[in-house]
């Protein structure tokens, strides 16, 4: 057989450190039950280009991963290579250009860290440890994304290693095809990203959020309102509903009404937060603040109250522009069915921009629905492990799609591109790895795109 010499390290399946080495690229604890050949930690790019070569010369395929926090763990795959591209972990920021060089493997709060220091922002994940190459691959729905965009679309190009083993960059104009599919394939992107080229913004003069609770009792109104003002709430608000056995990590069952703000102006301020402070069913809440300052990475630590770490988790979501009343009995059926927290769901008033770049992420609607079973002890997974896929399995004739990050395709095929997207994704796939040496979604066969299996 064929050996591999690298400057990064290998580990073989039978190798002592293997199995840890392995699940630490998992943020979702619950184990895939699948064991890659080996793992590849690159420390360099010519690294990655003999692994390459490597993978084709024994008919192995790769799979990649940045930070593992996709929830359905689609980097860990039966008996192929798996390049664990966390070590590339370095930026640069260009404040007078308001642009940066990103690595893959760069944790989001610390790069919008150091754009705050800089008096800069960028549209990163809403927790501080989400890694920047998964984030940007799979679009990226990010703090102020409402306004700055999809994470994605303030891609302005890559640096790429191809499955011929070639170092390329690909922009608006050249490596075209690739630029294009960068921006949303996520895990069926047919290259290894070395370094993405982003578009930065100037920090916000006003940050912070306004929050509000409610008992489970007054759901209908919540939702209601939710609904109604939604195509109202202004770009610079991120309106997000999050139903939980413990609202705001102490307190009882019931949904938190958090309001991020990003703002530039007082005026701009004042309109983002006027929906919230003269909302209707605000004297129902049992806890309401006003808009309290907050620098972005203050919002980190309270989102991550409701992602802890250690945790097993399945996950899985929904875009949709149905109606409240084809929503409302699914979303008190779910707030019965809640497993306990940190468990939760959220309702993401998102309501698209309609300017959007031509790029294969395609597919968002009015409002996000997202589960998140969560559960510690492996002994209560066979009792945990469907109910996000179940609820959404059954609210699937109100979809329009789902989002690549949260998803579950493994266990419940959806449309996640638009058909035609699909297909030119898959022309792109056909030409750039011919050897199909990258490995695909897991429901999605190489090149073999049947709408039955995506559409069942
Ligand atoms: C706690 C938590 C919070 C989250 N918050 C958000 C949020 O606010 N917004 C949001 O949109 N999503 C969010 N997500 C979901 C989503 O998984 C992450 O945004 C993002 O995918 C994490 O990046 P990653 O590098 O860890 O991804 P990974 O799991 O490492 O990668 C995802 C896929 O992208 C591909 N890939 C990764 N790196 C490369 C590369 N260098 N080259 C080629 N292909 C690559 C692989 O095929 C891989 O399967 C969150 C997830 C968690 C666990």
């Amino acid at each position: 057989m064929p050996s591999l010499y690298i400057k990064g390290n290998i580990l073989r399946k039978e190798d002592r450190g293997f199995e840890k080495a392995l699940m630490d690229t998992l943020f979702n604890k619950l184990d895939p039950k699948r064991r890659p050949f080996c793992i590849i930690t690159p420390h360099n790019v010519a690294d990655i280009i003999a692994t390459i070569r490597y993978a084709k010369s024994i008919g192995k395929t790769i799979s990649v991963c940045s930070g593992g926090q996709s929830w359905s763990a689609n980097h860990i795959r039966e008996n192929n290579i798996l390049i664990n591209m966390g070590g590339f972990n370095h930026f640069q920021i260009n404040k007078e250009k308001l642009t940066a060089q990103v690595e893959p493997g760069v944790e989001g709060g610390m790069f919008l860290n150091a754009l705050m220091n800089q008096n800069l922002f960028f549209p990163t994940g809403h927790c501080k440890h989400t890694k920047l190459g998964g984030h940007l691959l799979q679009g990226g729905l990010g703090w102020n994304s409402r306004k700055f965009g999809i994470a994605c679309e303030n891609v302005t190009g890559l640096d790429i290693v191809t499955a011929n083993g070639e170092l390329v960059h690909a922009n608006a104009s050249q490596n075209t095809d690739l630029f294009w599919a960068a921006r949303g394939a996520g895990g069926s992107f047919c290259g290894i990203v070395v370094c993405f080229h982003l578009r930065l913004f100037t920090k916000p003069l006003y940050s912070g959020a306004i929050t509000q609770a409610y008992d489970m009792k007054h759901l209908e109104e919540v939702y209601r309102w939710a609904y109604e003002v939604g195509p109202q709430v202004p770009a610079a608000a991120e309106l997000q509903l999050l139903m939980s056995r413990r609202v705001l990590k102490f307190l009882g069952a019931g949904i938190e009404a958090s309001v991020p703000i990003f703002a530039d102006s007082k005026e701009e301020l004042e309109e983002a937060k006027a929906f919230m402070l003269q909302s209707p069913i605000k004297k129902k809440a049992f806890l309401s603040t006003p808009f309290v300052p907050y620098q972005v990475t203050t919002m980190c630590r309270f989102r991550a109250i409701h992602y802890p770490e250690n945790h097993h988790w399945c996950v899985d979501n929904m875009w949709t522009s149905a109606t409240i009343d084809e929503l409302l009995p699914y979303l008190k059926g779910i707030s019965k069915a809640l497993p306990p927290a940190p468990s939760h769901m959220l309702w993401r008033n998102w309501h698209p921009s309609n300017r959007r770049a031509d790029m294969a992420f395609s597919v968002e609607d009015k409002i996000y629905l997202g589960l998140y079973g969560a559960w510690k002890s492996p002994l209560q997974t066979r009792k945990s492990c469907t109910w996000a896929t179940d609820w959404m399995r059954w609210m699937s004739h109100l979809s329009s799609g789902i989002h690549l990050a949260d998803e579950n395709l493994r266990n419940r095929p959806a449309r996640f591109m638009l058909d035609t997207h699909l297909q030119k994704l898959n022309q792109i796939r056909a030409v750039r790895d011919s050897s199909q040496v990258f490995s695909t979604w897991p429901t999605c066969p190489y090149s073999s795109y049947d709408p039955r299996v995506l559409y069942p």
